[in-house]
């Protein structure tokens, strides 16, 4: 039985494929390990979308080869770098890989390992599919209270600074009842919360159904309790939606809603196809709609010929609606894009730092402002870990908004809710005293 180490970098949409190629090798008998010196195989499934990203991947497999000198192991590239960067990884004798797989290619991987086990060639497959949907393998999870759960892969949106696109192909949605089989195993599994991905994931759409109607169907499932979703796109939310992210219980109240950038001529040459005004609108729209709404963000500073007046408008955007958190990135040009090969990145990288330092100081302050003011809240949490990273006394959990709680030890178990008076506050956690076991 040959044994296979796995390394997952970036999305979760590849923390999801990971589950789903270590059904797929599993069922042919390969075992998997959390010791890669134990492993005949090692796969590094990996993300494009920054270039750190690609460097430590590098790294990594020169790492691999150098402690793993025998010869003995496998080395094999999967996920967006194997679509992006195929011919380049293959042909790098340094690198000495063996095998690399697209996203869309993981049901051949047995296929592919084959051949280079009798050949002792090189083999790779990274075609892009308008069809792989992967319904009909179940992923191999690990336990714990949150699963997730594929709904569309692929992107058809083509935001200019982006990879998506042209590594995972375009846009495709599985049948609702099949996302809804596996959501009602998910909760036979006791899995009380799922989390529904796409790249796009409320431009979901199969046979006249669309996203708000997956929400209903998976909210029917017994057993789960809560409902999250990522990553929306501001021009994916219709009335139907926004109701029923406002009137179903289980559906969380949060929305993690890329903003990318808080400037119009920014925005038009990311293609990201609406404007400022278009964003706030509908922040105000969903605030209205959704009181308890928590809003999470991504922004990129130092697009392409982006100015400092036109950085100055996504200040005032952070400013004006105020998310509870928010990633900040500096734009990193990825090969193969339309904004690589249209736009020159001509900002200065101490210009990039200057406006992530104050972008980060910025939502640092909100985020310690919007935190504190939870102070004396009763919050309903739903358990996570028996144990933080800090302290073997201390429990984790998240609210419905998806804010990180910690909270002393007790008689409660993960999985468990437990409605916790919050105490103490930072800009990134929540702290407090359990009042009561159960729901609200
Ligand atoms: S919506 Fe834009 S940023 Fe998101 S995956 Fe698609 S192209 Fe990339």
């Amino acid at each position: 039985m040959k044994k296979v180490y796995i390394e997952t970098y970036g999305c979760q949409m590849n923390e999801y494929d990971t589950e789903l190629v270590r059904a797929i090798l599993q069922k042919e008998n390969y075992q998997f390990v959390d010791d890669e010196t134990e492993a005949d195989i090692v796969m590094l499934n990996t993300c494009s979308v920054r270039d750190n990203a690609n460097r430590k991947v590098y790294n990594r497999i020169h790492n691999l080869r150098h402690t793993r000198k025998d010869g003995r192991v496998m080395i094999g590239v999967l996920g967006c770098m194997a679509t992006n960067f195929r011919k380049a990884l293959l042909e790098d004798r340094h690198l000495g890989l063996d095998f690399v797989a697209g996203p869309d290619s993981y049901k051949r991987l047995p296929q592919l390992l084959k051949q280079v086990e009798e050949t002792g060639q090189q083999a790779y497959d990274v075609t892009l599919s308008e069809f792989e949907d992967y319904a009909d393998v179940y992923p191999s999870r690990r336990e714990g209270v949150n699963a997730w759960v594929a709904v569309m892969r692929g992107c058809n949106n083509f935001c200019t600074f982006c990879v998506v696109p042209y590594t995972r192909g375009r846009e495709r949605s599985r049948a609702p009842e099949n996302v809804v089989e596996e959501v009602r195993h998910l909760a036979a599994e006791g899995f009380k919360q799922v989390t529904l991905l796409g790249q796009n994931v409320n431009s979901y759409h199969y046979e006249g159904h669309d996203f708000a109607y997956l929400l209903e169907k998976v909210s029917e499932v017994d057993g789960i309790e809560r409902i999250r979703f990522t990553s929306p796109h501001p021009k994916d939310f219709p009335q139907r939606l926004i109701q029923v992210m406002a009137e179903n219980p289980k559906v969380c109240k949060h929305i993690h809603l890329p903003l990318q950038a808080g400037n119009d001529r920014i925005l038009e040459l990311m293609n990201r196809t609406y404007t400022r005004q278009d964003f706030l609108r509908l922040v105000e729209e969903l605030r209205r709609r959704i009181p308890a709404l928590a809003l999470t963000t991504d922004v990129i500073v130092g697009f392409p010929t982006e100015t400092d007046a036109e950085f100055e408008d996504t200040v005032r955007v952070m400013e004006e609606v105020q998310f509870d958190s928010a990633f900040i990135f500096k734009y990193s040009e990825r090969q193969g894009t339309i904004a690589a090969r249209k736009y020159p990145d001509d900002v200065p990288e101490e210009k990039k730092t200057e406006r992530i330092v104050r972008l980060n100081e910025l939502q640092k302050e909100i985020s310690l402002r919007r935190n504190r003011a939870e102070i004396g809240s009763l919050q309903e949490v739903l358990v996570e870990q028996e144990r933080t990273r800090k302290s073997p006394n201390d429990f984790q959990g998240r609210t419905d908004g998806n804010k990180l709680v910690i909270f002393p030890a007790g008689n409660y178990r993960r999985g468990d809710f437990v409605q916790v008076k919050i105490t103490d506050a930072t800009a990134h956690v929540l702290k407090g005293e359990v009042v009561k076991k159960g729901r609200a």
